[in-house]
């Protein structure tokens, strides 16, 4: 099967991504958790790099810009480091093209 958007570049795919932010984060990071964490997954597996290591060890993580693709919440192995929901209806990342 022929792939659609094969042409088209990065930057022209995001030009067709709308971020409908919520007030309420769909994604809450206990970054006490990710004070003790090694591997750091998130921040490397995160398409849209929102998982910044701080110089004092600690994780920033910012939701809005979130594709909600589930990457994080799997790769993550430390109990309680992620709390995922889906963001309420009408908000989110919106992919639209035509
Ligand atoms: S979110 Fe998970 S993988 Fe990322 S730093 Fe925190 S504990 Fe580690
Ligand atoms: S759901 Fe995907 S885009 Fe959103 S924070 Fe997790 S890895 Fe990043």
């Amino acid at each position: 099967m022929v792939d659609p958007y094969h042409d088209i570049s990065f930057e022209e795919r995001m030009s067709h991504v709308d971020f409908r932010v919520s007030g309420k984060p769909h994604i809450a990071v206990d970054t006490e958790v990710c004070r003790s964490c090694t591997t750091r997954a998130c921040v490397t597996a995160c398409p849209a790099n929102l998982f910044v290591p701080t110089d004092d060890g600690g994780i920033l993580f910012n939701y809005e810009q979130c594709f909600e693709c589930g990457t994080c919440y799997q790769v993550c192995d430390e109990s309680g480091a992620i709390t995922w929901e889906y963001p309420a209806g009408g908000h989110g990342v919106v992919f639209r093209k035509g």
